[in-house]
């Protein structure tokens, strides 16, 4: 009833280049200042969430233009979001942060399975919870894993950290120096003019679904934080 009482919630989702810093493999420095700035929100009650990418290893589509049958080769790419996934849960639990990781390939020895209801309980437990291996089905992108689980577990909004850009732009800002960055955004608009929101699968299940979210820059300090806790930082896309 008393929305207040209500701590807030949300599914921070990090691709792959978050994890590799624009390079093949695991940027520890990176990893490590991502953990730290995560930990501050979750001791000021926010229950976070997290969905890695993995295209810092392999993306389907790229090993399919290279031969590889595209099923197989997205089945890589979801195990490598795992290895992200546990070299954030390293770097958490070394901050002194209590994690669990759950994916959505089955493998006990180092994560649970996706049990949505046991994840909800970690998170009011103030465990972070990191899920891996996306949606466990090949043609899917971890962007939509993002929208599918924040739903599902009744997130308040979807955090998109970005690399290299700190929001939704009216054009590409590296590219035009008169690209002005959105404060709002409607899913309407962002799909229309085709805006870099995330991929068009996912913008859609979000605006079919109500479901908020906030893109923004990962890499000035203390941002990470600062989405976590709910500032008005990048830009809100909703209805
Ligand atoms: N992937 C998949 N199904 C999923 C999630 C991911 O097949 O549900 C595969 C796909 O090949 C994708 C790769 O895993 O390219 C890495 O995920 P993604 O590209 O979403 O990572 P990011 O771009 O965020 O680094």
């Amino acid at each position: 009833e008393n929305d207040l009482a209500q701590p807030r919630r949300v599914l921070l989702k990090l691709s792959g280049e978050a994890f590799g810093n624009g390079k093949v493999g695991v940027d520890t420095a990176t990893i490590r200042r991502i953990a730290g700035e995560i930990v501050p929100a979750v001791e000021q009650g926010v229950q976070v969430a997290i969905v890695t990418g993995g295209g810092n290893f392999f993306r389907g589509a790229e090993l399919q233009e290279a031969g590889i049958d595209r099923s197989r080769g997205d089945y890589m790419g979801m195990l490598g979001t795992v290895m992200n996934c546990l070299a954030l849960q390293d770097f958490l639990e070394q901050a002194g942060q209590a994690t669990r990781v759950q994916t959505a390939i089955t493998m006990g020895q180092v994560a649970e399975p996706y049990i949505p209801l046991k994840a909800i309980r970690h998170l009011e437990k103030g465990r972070v919870v990191i899920f891996g291996a996306g949606a466990g089905m090949p043609y899917f992108s971890t962007d939509t894993v993002s929208i599918q689980r924040s739903l599902e577990i009744h997130c308040d909004e979807v955090l998109m950290g970005k690399n290299g850009v700190d929001g939704v732009y009216t054009a590409d800002p590296r590219k035009d120096p008169s690209a002005q960055r959105f404060e709002t955004l409607s899913y309407k608009r962002a799909l229309i003019d085709n805006l870099a929101v995330m991929d068009a699968s996912a913008m859609a299940m979000a605006r079919d679904n109500n479901q908020t979210i906030r893109v923004f820059g990962l890499e000035g300090e203390g941002n990470v934080t600062r989405a976590l806790m709910g500032d008005s930082i990048g830009t809100l896309v909703s209805n």
